[in-house]
């Protein structure tokens, strides 16, 4: 007689090892709280509120109409290619050739390639805390070792050249630098790129520079890994559409790389997506190369966005929050609140919040601290003040 397997047996050990991306979880959530009726304030899955600008759409409908609704080179059209190159080149005065850019069904993907491609079993690859949600995960279920290295809160969660340098070791194959980051919007500095650069490039490392963020910079420059051109051979830039033009939803992304890495990640690319959607890189084709005015606009939003809501989380006693310097986060410290019947862990607060105050937010143990939440503020205005009046009201009562 056989017997019916048991789980362990059915799943692959990799499947074992990831978790459903919090952010993700969350989206779902709300969703099931919203087709009941609830009125959210979503302060959940960052994307921008702001719609995707008409070129960028009109490109699209275009290439539907003109029947261009066919798979493409899996890499992507060389349109997109160039388009991707050139619109780097111009911004941050990288030099990459279109055989060194592969255009990608999301950030996510070319992120999760990137990974699958470089880490083995047991390859070391170091990743500062907080961290965004899945990188943890996409280096787990490729079999390498997540190395954790801390940052400081009262340092604004930044990263520093010192504090990498430290984390390595002889098996060390990568580095990820998200910068600014998500969950707290830190930047690092220059200066530290710059050495966090060269020092991965002696050593041997690659550096994984998520930039999905780097057009929502408060600094004032807009700052790339990818300018460093000479040390090209071990960076790894992996761009998004979704938030610089508000196309989450396209899953439009992008990495630029050696082009031996490259190819492996087109490589992969042939054996599960192919191409994006043909479509979509005719609009993002139109988003890399017409005017970046819809940029400028939008990041001006995000930083005004930024203020009002720091400004109005402070008028809530015992929370304290951190300036990020980019992106559309913030990363407040709930732990005045934690610890108590109902609400021991930030987990525990945000699923109350979500309940009760029908606030969407994001835990902070998802992105590896334990005494804070995230909230997007890729909101309205209005929707930052409903908010962040509900919150208030029910921490009042906590
Ligand atoms: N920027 C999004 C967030 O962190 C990404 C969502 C995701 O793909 O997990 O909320």
């Amino acid at each position: 007689m056989t017997t019916a397997p048991t789980a362990s047996k059915i799943f692959s050990d990799r499947i074992g090892r990831i978790e459903v991306s919090a952010t993700m979880a969350v989206t779902a959530e709300a969703a099931k709280l919203r087709a009941q009726g609830a009125k959210l304030v979503d302060f959940g899955a960052g994307e921008p509120h702001f719609a995707t600008p008409r070129h960028i759409k009109d490109a699209a409908i275009q290439a539907i109409n003109d029947n261009f609704t066919r798979y493409t080179t899996v890499a992507g059209i060389p349109e997109v290619r160039k388009a991707i190159v050139e619109r780097h080149a111009c911004d941050f005065g990288s030099d990459y050739s279109p055989e060194e850019a592969v255009f990608t069904t999301g950030g996510k993907l070319a992120l999760f390639n990137a990974i699958q491609v470089l880490v083995d079993h047991g390859d070391e690859v170091i990743l500062p805390v907080p961290y965004w949600v899945s990188f943890k995960d996409i280096i787990q279920y490729a079999g390498g070792k997540v190395v954790f290295l801390e940052t400081s809160e009262a340092e604004n969660f930044r990263i520093t050249a010192d504090a990498i340098e430290q984390a390595i070791t002889p098996r060390t194959k990568a580095i990820i630098l998200n910068s600014p980051s998500n969950p707290a919007g830190s930047v690092v500095s220059p200066a530290d790129l710059e050495r966090i650069v060269r020092l991965a490039h002696e050593r041997n490392i690659y550096l994984l520079l998520d930039e999905c963020y780097v057009y929502l910079q408060y600094t004032g420059a807009l700052v790339s890994g990818g300018s460093f051109t000479d040390a090209k051979e071990h960076l790894v830039v992996l761009g998004s559409l979704s938030k610089t033009y508000a196309m989450t939803g396209w899953r439009a992304g992008y990495a630029l790389g050696p082009k031996a890495i490259i190819a492996a990640m087109s490589k992969l690319q042939s054996q599960s997506t192919s191409s994006t959607a043909s479509f979509v890189q005719k609009a993002a084709v139109a988003a890399l190369s017409s005017s970046q005015e819809c940029v400028a606009e939008m990041r001006a939003d995000f930083l005004k966005l930024r203020d009002r809501i720091l400004g109005r989380l402070a008028e809530i006693p015992g929370v304290t929050c951190t300036k990020p310097e980019g992106a559309f986060y913030v990363y407040p410290n709930v732990s005045a609140y934690l610890g108590r019947p109902g609400a021991q862990t930030a987990m525990e607060l945000a699923t109350r919040l979500l309940h009760e105050a029908h606030v969407v937010t994001v835990p902070g143990e998802a992105f590896g601290t334990k005494e804070h939440i995230r909230l997007s503020y890729a909101v309205s205005h209005e929707n930052v003040d409903e908010g962040v009046d509900r919150m208030k009201a029910f921490f009042a009562k906590l």
